[in-house]
Formats: C-alpha cells, sequence, structure tokens
C-alpha cells in the first residue's frame, strides 16, 4: 500500500482521478468527431494493428490518432501502472489456459505485493462470495468483503417507487455500490474483486472504488452468470430492446 492511496479516500478526488483519465482535449474532439469518422474496430476486417509490419487500417482506423496513442503509452510509464500492467500481462502469460479466472485474480494480487484485497459482491451471489473470499484468505491475503444490501437502506430513501420495484409488497434494501465503494475505500483496500453485481451497480463501484478493481464475475440472471452465452446462442434469445 502507498501512502497516496491511503490518504486519498475523498470522493471528490476520486472524481477528479477518474475524469483524468482520458486528457480533457482529447475527449472534446472524440465528442466533435463525425458519425463516419466514428472508430468500428468491429466492422474492420484488415486488423493491420494486430500485425507487426502495420498497413493501412480502414479511413476510421483509431490507430490514426497519433496523440492520443501516445498520451495512452504515456499513461503505462508511470511506476504504479507500469506495475501494475507488466503483472496482467505476466499472469496471462504463465497461466494461460490452465489457470481460471479466481486463481490469475489470486495470482496477480500476489505478484503485485499486495495484501488487503476488497470483495464487493451481490448477495444473489453470497455463497459464491464468500468461497472467493476463504480462498482468498487461504492465500495469504487480509479480506475486507461488503455485499451489496450494505447499511439495508430502503429503496424508497434512493427516491425509487413501487411501481419501480419487482416486490413491492416486501421490504427490499436497496443494492448499495457506492457504499460498497466507500467502505472499501475507508479500509484501504490495495486491489479490489467484484462478484456479481448488476448492471449499472458494478459501473457505480468502478466509478467510486479508489483502488483498482477486477471483475470476478458479471451477473447474468438469465444465464447463470455467463453473459457469452446469449452471444452463442444468438439474436434469438436476447429480443429487441425498442419494442
Ligand atoms: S485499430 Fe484499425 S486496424 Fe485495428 S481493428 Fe481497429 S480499425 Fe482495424
Amino acid at each position: 500500500m502507498t501512502s497516496s492511496r491511503r490518504d486519498n479516500r475523498v470522493p471528490e478526488q476520486v472524481e477528479a482521478r477518474v475524469a483524468q483519465r482520458v486528457p480533457e482535449q482529447v475527449e472534446a474532439r472524440v465528442a466533435q468527431r463525425a458519425p463516419e469518422q466514428l472508430f468500428t474496430c468491429d466492422s474492420c476486417d484488415s486488423r493491420s494493428c494486430t500485425r507487426e509490419e502495420g498497413g493501412r487500417g480502414p479511413g476510421n482506423c483509431p490507430a490514426g490518432q497519433e496523440e492520443l496513442m501516445s498520451a495512452a503509452l504515456g499513461q503505462y510509464k508511470s511506476e504504479e501502472l507500469n506495475a501494475f500492467y507488466r503483472c496482467s500481462v505476466q499472469v496471462a502469460a504463465a497461466g494461460k489456459g490452465r489457470w481460471p479466472r479466481l486463481r490469475e485474480t489470486a495470482e496477480f494480487a500476489r505478484r503485485m505485493g499486495y495484501r488487503q484485497l476488497g470483495v464487493a459482491f451481490c448477495g444473489g451471489l453470497r455463497e459464491e462470495g464468500r468461497f472467493v473470499c476463504a480462498y482468498l484468505r487461504r492465500q495469504g491475503f487480509t479480506v475486507v468483503s461488503v455485499m451489496c444490501k450494505t447499511g439495508g437502506v430502503s429503496k424508497e430513501q434512493a427516491g425509487i417507487g413501487d411501481e419501480e420495484k419487482a416486490g413491492p409488497e416486501n421490504f427490499k434494501p436497496m443494492c448499495n455500490p457506492i457504499a460498497q465503494a466507500m467502505l472499501l475505500n475507508e479500509a484501504a483496500t490495495e486491489f479490489n474483486v467484484m462478484v456479481g453485481l448488476c448492471v449499472g451497480h458494478d459501473a457505480l463501484f468502478l466509478k467510486y472504488a479508489q483502488a483498482l478493481t477486477t471483475v470476478l464475475i458479471a451477473k447474468d440472471r438469465a444465464l447463470a452468470n455467463n453473459p457469452v452465452e446469449a452471444i452463442r446462442r444468438g439474436e434469438s434469445c436476447l429480443g429487441d430492446v425498442r419494442e
């Protein structure tokens, strides 16, 4: 744990850090981009960025954004991020095809020298959350865990009406990802693991967490927490959000 991270627990400062992830001028330029200039790597067949010799991507290839690419590269050169990034590359190589993601997470944390980890888990995945915490403790880490319902705050207090809730007849505390993040910040966790937070709640957690966070489980209520299954099954299982 670096002293700067310990000292940096105030939400405003977190927001400022998030805002700094992309230089302001670059963000403004991206916002001004004409629709035909928007990046669409998904429709690129050249994939020249994957070849050492390079070559031309399509006209809207983001690789042409030299200033931005240079700014991104500069970010990897800070002492903290360089070690973090290198460690992630090393872990991916060391356990390729052998280590499940949970093992990779523990390996990564060990190689980074972290001692105190945070686990933000969903109450619907309590057993999984308990398993993750127990495993990480057995691997020698101090684990701080916070469940999504922490604080037992009613949904009404967050301005949610009965008509918006799945079961208005029963008291159901709100999921509280911002509090989850703040509590882990308060505990000065060095690295966080997210276990099954809902879509949107996960994003709020990431916005407010001060320690960098990895996603162990992405919640999917319909597909046993395996979102990729929807992609494999195709659009027929997804429906149309415009209907
Ligand atoms: S970065 Fe350029 S070359 Fe690579 S996939 Fe995207 S558009 Fe294609």
